[in-house]
């Protein structure tokens, strides 16, 4: 049912417990101290930690001291179990940061239900966490390529123009657009289409770097912000994509799609404001690509 980690400095209590808790059909980590239980936490991940107050070397509050203050841990529901049942101890223990603190000798059914209690609380705190990582992933990313979407390219991208104005460093931009789309669509279906704007973005996500911000801008025009990169280093990084695309053969719905992309590039000048200055230059020069017959590279 769930990890618990017993903490206790009577092996026989550990072991009890433990059997009780088997019993119950969860899952047993033994620690006979502190040390023990912060070095089996961060090894085991447990759901939930009972932790005794009375140990020697470093007792029960002060164990908990430690997990509290560890980002990795911090989130692992702590039950204090002691003999020790004076109010201050047990205020200090819920001050840190414990879910409960349970006197011993405790009787097992109210144990039993806090710790059910206890893992109700964890299961809708991780499913908060899942549900604000989905939350902020659906705010950043165009939901069929999964690249950045427009508001959050520009978002990161200011900051890295912002970044390299102040370091004195390169940035450059490249902006591609897909030739002829309309014609996939007419010719194959708006879902072989889809798939061409997934596989175009597989390519860019391969070629670019890391650090390298990729977004998707418009229906089929994307744009790649090329950190610590001048002018002819994202030139070459433009061709690499261009050449990938041209050779790239998508099958779909039992038909085979080719296309090309055309690109701009440019990197930032002194001139350059802000950022929107240098991805318009890249942008115009994307459109001398298309007009100079696309399937080609404008870099300047
Ligand atoms: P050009 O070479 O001049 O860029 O020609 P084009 O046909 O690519 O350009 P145009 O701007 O005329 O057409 C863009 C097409 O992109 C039209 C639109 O239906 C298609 N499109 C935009 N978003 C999507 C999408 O999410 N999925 C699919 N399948 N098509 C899209
Ligand atoms: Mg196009
Ligand atoms: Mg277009």
């Amino acid at each position: 049912m769930a990890k618990i980690l017993v903490v206790d400095d009577v092996e026989d209590n550990v072991k009890l417990l433990g059997f009780t808790l088997e019993d119950d059909g969860h899952d047993i980590i033994g620690a006979g101290d502190g040390v023990e239980c912060l070095q089996k936490a961060r090894q085991h991940h447990p759901d939930l930690i009972l932790l005794d107050v009375m140990m020697p070397v470093l007792g029960g509050v002060d164990t908990l001291q430690h997990l509290k203050g560890d980002p990795e841990l911090k989130s692992i529901p702590v039950i204090m179990l002691s003999a020790k049942d004076g109010d201050d101890w047990i205020v200090k223990s819920l001050d840190i940061g414990a879910h409960d603190y349970i006197a011993k000798p405790f009787v097992y059914p109210i144990l039993s239900a806090r710790i059910r209690s206890a893992l109700r609380l964890r299961e809708s705190q991780s499913k908060l966490a899942e549900a604000n990582a989905n939350l902020s992933r659906l705010a950043s990313q165009d939901p069929l390529t999964e690249a950045y979407n427009r508001r959050h390219f520009f978002e990161i991208s200011i900051a890295e123009f912002v970044k390299a104005r102040r370091f004195n460093r390169p940035l450059a931009v490249i902006m591609l657009d897909i030739d002829h789309f309309k014609s996939i669509n007419d010719t194959f279906g708006h879902s072989s289409g889809d798939r061409a704007l997934v596989e175009l973005t597989r390519q860019c996500r391969a070629i670019g770097r890391q650090s390298d911000i990729f977004g998707r801008i418009g229906g089929e025009e994307f744009a790649l912000c090329c950190p610590d990169t001048d002018c002819e280093g994202a030139r070459f990084i433009a061709e690499r994509l261009r050449k990938a695309v041209e050779e790239l053969v998508i099958t779909s719905q039992d038909c085979t799609i080719k296309f090309t992309i055309s690109l701009g590039v440019s990197d930032m000048n002194d001139g350059d404001a802000d950022f929107s200055y240098l991805l318009k230059r890249a942008d115009q020069l994307l459109y001398k690509a298309k007009h100079k017959g696309r399937n080609c590279t404008v870099a300047g």
